[in-house]
C-alpha cells in the first residue's frame, strides 16, 4: 500500500495457484475477451511466416496501451528520471536494429525488489529494479532489454495473450467471481490489484520462444555495438539466482522464463556465429563502470514509501501504522490493497484505506461492506491499540464457494480509516479465527521517531581491499542485511569464487 498520494507496488505472492487463476480471469477485461474473438492470420516480423494470431497490430498496440496502465498503477514505477534515461537509451538503440523499429517503445523501471523483466504486446519493455540490482554492466543490461524486446517482436506475447484468452473464455463466461473482489467506488478493490496486468506478466512462454528470445537478443546487441557475451552473463546469473533460492512464494523471472542454466549453453553458439561475422571484435561495449555508476544508490529490497515487512510486521512509515500478518502468511503489498494469504489456502487478510476520517466508523462499515454485497451478522464500535475502530462479522453466499464470512475492522488512524480484516469460506474461516483476531488487534500507530528510522536499504559501490572476502564484506560493509553468497551472485561471481584486490563491486547498505 503506498502513500495514498502515490501510485504504487508490490511483491505478487501466491499468485499461481488454480483458485486465484480463476479469479484473475474472471477480470480479464472486454477488449481482451474481442481480441480473442477476433482471430486473424497475421505475417510474424521475425520468421516472415504466416500464422494464426488472435490480435492485429492495432489490437496488440490497444492492449499494450491498456496494460501499461494497469502495471503502472498497479506495479508503480521506480522514480529516477536519471536512471529511466539511461535505459531508454540502451533499449531504444536496442529497438532501433530490431525487426520491429517503428513501434512506439516504451521502457520502464518497475519499483520492485523482485528480480524480473517482462513485455507486453506493442513495444512494452519493463525491468524491476530488483533485476538492475543483480545486472553488472551495461552489456548485460543489453541482453535483457534485446531478450524482452525478442518476445515482443517475434509477437511471442501476442500468441500467449491469445492462448491464455481463449482458454479463460470458459471461465469468464461462467461468472466465477467472489464479490469482495469488486471494484468500489474510486478503489479499486483487489479484483484490480489482482487483475490484468499482473496477470499478464504469469504467462509462461516456451522452451522454444525463450531461446528464440535469447537469440534476438545477442543479435540486437551485437548490431548496436554492445558485446553479445552480456546475454550469456545475465542468464548464469539468474541460474545462480535459480539455484540459491527458495522458488516459493513470490513469482519472479524464473517463474515466467524456465531453466535459464540451460538457455547459457543454448545462446553460446549464436554469440559465437554473431562474433565471428563482427569485424571489430574491440569496438564491442560493455561498459562494466558505466554501468556500476547509474544503480550506484538505487533502492533494494522493500521501499518504504509503500510500506515494509519487517521480520513479521508490515510497516508503513508514510501512513504511520504497523500491523502483524498472521504467521507465515505471504504478504502481497499491492497498490491500493495489501493482502496476505495463509500459503496454499483461498483465505485472505485485506488491508486497504476505506475513506477520509471524517466520516462515521460504523457507516463507512455500512457502505464498504454492503458495497461488497456483505451482510452485517453482528458489530459493534470498538478500540484498538487506542485508536477508533468499528469491529464487524459479515457473511454473504457467493455462488460456487458457498457461504463466506468475513471479520472486518475499520481503523481511524491519521486522516484516513482502514479496512482491516479477514475473508474466508466459514469452514476456513474457523480454523484462522484466533489467528486472525490477534492480528486485527495488532494494529497501531508508529510514532514519528519509529517511522523515522524506517530507511530503505542501497545499493552502493566498493573497492575490494585486500584480504577482503564476501563474508567481510556483507557484514563489514553490508551491515549484514544480504548474506555473502547474495553479493557474490549479484556481482557476477560463482559463490564460491571470491573477489579480488581492487574489483569494484556492488553492495548493499543501510539507508
Ligand atoms: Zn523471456
Amino acid at each position: 500500500m503506498p502513500h495514498r498520494q502515490r501510485s504504487t507496488p508490490h511483491v505478487p505472492a501466491g499468485r499461481r495457484s488454480g483458485n486465484r487463476r480463476r479469479w484473475l480471469a474472471a477480470r480479464l477485461p472486454a477488449a481482451l475477451l474481442l481480441a480473442a474473438l477476433a482471430s486473424a492470420c497475421a505475417t510474424n516480423p521475425v520468421t516472415g511466416s504466416r500464422e494464426l494470431v488472435f490480435m492485429s497490430e492495432s489490437q496488440e498496440a490497444e492492449l499494450g496501451r491498456e496494460a501499461d496502465a494497469q502495471i503502472r498503477s498497479e506495479m508503480g514505477v521506480y522514480d529516477d528520471a536519471a536512471l529511466l534515461e539511461y535505459i531508454t537509451a540502451v533499449g531504444n538503440s536496442l529497438a532501433a536494429v530490431s525487426h520491429r523499429p517503428d513501434l512506439p517503445w516504451q521502457f520502464a523501471v518497475i519499483d520492485s525488489p523482485v528480480v524480473n523483466a517482462f513485455a507486453v504486446p506493442g513495444g512494452y519493455i519493463y525491468l524491476t529494479r530488483g533485476l538492475l540490482a543483480y545486472l553488472n554492466d551495461e552489456a548485460e543490461l543489453a541482453g535483457v532489454l534485446g531478450h524482452e524486446i525478442g518476445h515482443v517482436t517475434a509477437r511471442h506475447s501476442v500468441q500467449a495473450y491469445s492462448r491464455a484468452a481463449g482458454a479463460q473464455m470458459g471461465l469468464l463466461l461462467g461468472q466465477i467471481f467472489v464479490p469482495v473482489m469488486r471494484p468500489r467506488y474510486g478503489t479499486p478493490g483487489l479484483g484490480d490489484a489482482a487483475g490484468q496486468g499482473l496477470g499478464l506478466l504469469f504467462l509462461k512462454f516456451g522452451r522454444d520462444d525463450e531461446r528464440q528470445a535469447d537469440r534476438l537478443g545477442a543479435e540486437y546487441a551485437v548490431a548496436s555495438g554492445w558485446d553479445p557475451h552480456g546475454v550469456g552473463d545475465m542468464l548464469t546469473t539468474l541460474g545462480r539466482i535459480a539455484d540459491t533460492t527458495d522458488r516459493r512464494g513470490t513469482p519472479n523471472w524464473l517463474a515466467t522464463h524456465p531453466e535459464p542454466g540451460d538457455r547459457v549453453a543454448g545462446v553460446a553458439n549464436t554469440v559465437q556465429t554473431l562474433l565471428a561475422e563482427t569485424p571489430d571484435l574491440s569496438a564491442l561495449r560493455v561498459d562494466r563502470a558505466g554501468y556500476l555508476a547509474r544503480v550506484d544508490g538505487i533502492v533494494y529490497g522493500d521501499n518504504p514509501e509503500q510500506g515494509v515487512v519487517r521480520g513479521g510486521e508490515f510497516l508503513h512509515p508514510a501512513l504511520r501504522f504497523a500491523l502483524e500478518f498472521p504467521a507465515g502468511w505471504e504478504v502481497h503489498n499491492g497498490a491500493e490493497v495489501v493482502v496476505a494469504r495463509e500459503p496454499g489456502q483461498d483465505r485472505y487478510m485485506l488491508l486497504q484505506i476505506a475513506g477520509e476520517s471524517t466520516y462515521d466508523l460504523q457507516r463507512i462499515a455500512e457502505r464498504e461492506m454492503n458495497g461488497a454485497g456483505f451482510r452485517e451478522v453482528q458489530g459493534a464500535p470498538s478500540e484498538i491499540n487506542g485508536l477508533d475502530a468499528y469491529i464487524g462479522m459479515y457473511t454473504q453466499d457467493v455462488s460456487g464457494v458457498g457461504p463466506m464470512i468475513a471479520r472486518v475492522a475499520f481503523i481511524r488512524s491519521g486522516s484516513s480509516v482502514y479496512l482491516f480484516g479477514a475473508f474466508a469460506d466459514a469452514e476456513g474461516y474457523r480454523l484462522v479465527e484466533r489467528d486472525v483476531h490477534e492480528s486485527i488487534h495488532s494494529f497501531r500507530q508508529l510514532s514519528r521517531d519509529e517511522a523515522d528510522r524506517i530507511r530503505p536499504n542501497r545499493v552502493a559501490i566498493h573497492r575490494v581491499e585486500r584480504g577482503d572476502t564476501w563474508q567481510g564484506i556483507a557484514q563489514r560493509i553490508g551491515a549484514g542485511i544480504v548474506p555473502a553468497a547474495t553479493l557474490a551472485i549479484m556481482n557476477g561471481f560463482p559463490v564460491n569464487e571470491q573477489p579480488l584486490p581492487g574489483d569494484v563491486v556492488k553492495v548493499v547498505q543501510p539507508g
